[in-house]
């Protein structure tokens, strides 16, 4: 250690002989250099240029990761929606793999998704979460929650037209009488095939097709649609073009469409008129 005396620290910059605290050589370094060194161990101790590779004073004093942490909360967190658990060494595990692996007594594989029932990634009770194999047998159980609510349509749930969104309640979600009369008399109409879904165009000539919806949607909006707008179909069925079962809408709010509908059954399956059965919402 080196006694620092009043007129060096005013002078940082200065040459000072320094003892290394680890081997005891003594070296010529600059008062600067001897201060980075402090800042960076955390500590007092002065070390020569040789000693401050080794291993053993490369970390700082301290170590200052997980409970040492200034922003340690015990170990908790909660990370994308989901409550997640300190393993140490700065890595979390999310908390509902861990109360199914106390479950099933075995570590989970890493292909193997845990699924919230009801939706609501927190609520980690082992009667709310459903093991699946692999992301695609997980992609199912979020289909088969759309799928159920596409069935419950008209009767528990319904579309609002006004935001774009599927709501529990009735009222506001009707769509205005004029606009209900659009694209009636519909001819030279096609069915295509896109993946699994088919829809119906109409030949322009030229070999050029129009899909219907769309050309029912601008009829609607008086506009031709925007690049990033598509057309939602109300009750999934891609082959109904009457103007009740179209809306218009960006490819964000389509997304978060077909997620509020998801909700709307999560929400159905909390009152109890949902049930879940391996993998399948049905109602009850
Ligand atoms: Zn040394
Ligand atoms: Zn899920
Ligand atoms: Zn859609």
């Amino acid at each position: 250690m080196l006694a620092v005396k009043e007129k060096v620290v005013n002078n940082p910059d200065r040459f000072t002989e320094r003892k290394c605290d680890n081997c005891g050589i003594k070296e010529r370094a600059r008062m600067s250099t001897i201060y980075r060194g402090r800042k960076r161990r955390r500590s007092t101790v002065d070390l020569c240029k040789k000693c401050s590779n080794l291993s053993q004073f490369r970390k700082c004093a301290f170590d200052r990761t997980g409970k040492n942490s200034v922003n340690w909360n015990g170990g908790i967190r909660i990370n994308n929606g989901y409550r997640q658990h300190y393993l140490g060494k700065g890595a979390y595990r999310n908390e509902q793999r861990i109360i199914m692996e106390k479950h099933l007594n075995r570590s989970l594989k890493k292909k193997e998704k845990v699924h919230h029932i009801d939706c609501n990634k927190l609520n980690n009770k082992i009667s709310n979460l459903y093991l699946c194999k692999n992301m695609r047998e997980h992609s199912k159980c979020h289909y088969e929650l759309e799928r159920c609510g596409f069935k419950m349509l008209g009767r528990y749930i319904w579309f609002n037209y006004a935001n774009n969104s599927y709501v529990l309640n009735k009222t506001k979600c009707k769509r205005s009488e004029k606009e209900a009369d659009f694209g009636k008399t519909m001819t030279r109409t096609h069915t295509k095939r896109f993946g699994s879904l088919s829809y119906r165009h109409r030949y322009l000539g030229n070999q050029k097709y129009k899909t219907i919806h769309s050309i029912v949607v601008e009829e609607m909006l008086g506009r031709r649609l925007y690049a990033n707008e598509l057309v939602h179909h109300v009750d999934s069925n891609t082959l109904n073009n009457s103007p009740r079962n179209l809306q218009a809408m960006s490819r964000s709010d389509h997304a978060i469409c077909h997620f509020s509908l998801q909700k709307r059954v999560s929400e159905l399956y909390i009152q109890g008129i949902v049930v879940f059965e391996n993998g399948f919402y049905k109602e009850k």
